[in-house]
């Protein structure tokens, strides 16, 4: 645990409290039901009892499935050295890089669903051009296994929920081996998100 000293939104007294920077899913799975309802980012002020969120910097890995997501708030970094972060043997990890919590829990659905976050990504931007919606960002929500359909929520620019679009299963069938072949740095937390398929998309034009 990180202890840190916070000013409550609601009553503006300063208060210490205890942050986890540091998750094994492998070892407490119940903390995903944590991360998935923000019960791991909420605290409660000691002054006025209020609670409020806080976003830190968390690290989350499954040791028996290799994974490791790391939650940077608001940080543009696309990738970040995984050496760096003082945990041994991330060499063989997935690992992923996420900025918002939005993202964090996307990863976490998708590891679920057993799914293919790198073909998800594609998936996503191919909706987006349907959706001619430059600002829209799109959520995996859930795998419909009897409609074979992936659905999505959308959210407009300001992070507001506008609806739900959905693709068949075909559709990532067709888009998983190329995804799977994008190459990406061992022992690095890669960004792959909506960016990241559409800079795949550009340099594929290009060569
Ligand atoms: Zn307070």
């Amino acid at each position: 645990m990180q202890e840190a000293t916070l000013a409550c939104p609601h009553c503006h007294q300063a208060g210490k409290h205890e942050l986890q920077p540091f998750l094994d899913l492998g070892k407490h799975p119940k903390q995903k039901l944590a991360i998935l309802t923000d019960s791991l980012f909420t605290v409660s002020c000691p002054s006025c009892a209020k609670q409020f969120t806080v976003l830190h910097e968390l690290l989350v890995v499954d040791e028996k499935q290799h994974i490791g997501l790391l939650l940077a708030p608001q940080s543009e970094a696309r990738e970040l050295d995984g050496s760096a972060i003082g945990k041994e043997g991330l060499q063989s990890y997935t690992l992923r890089l996420v900025a918002t919590t939005a993202g964090l829990k996307e990863k976490i659905l998708l590891l679920d669903s057993n799914l293919d976050d790198r073909t998800i990504e594609l998936c996503k931007l191919y909706l987006t051009m349907y959706l001619e919606k430059p600002d829209a960002q799109l959520y995996f929500a859930e795998h419909q296994t009897q409609a074979d359909k992936l659905l999505f929520s959308v959210l407009d620019g300001n992070g507001a929920l506008e609806g739900s679009i959905e693709c068949e299963d075909e559709l990532y069938e067709q888009l998983l081996t190329t995804a799977q072949q994008v190459p990406l740095k061992a022992g690095f937390f890669t960004a792959v998100d909506q960016r990241w398929a559409y800079e795949y998309i550009r340099n594929s034009a290009d060569r």
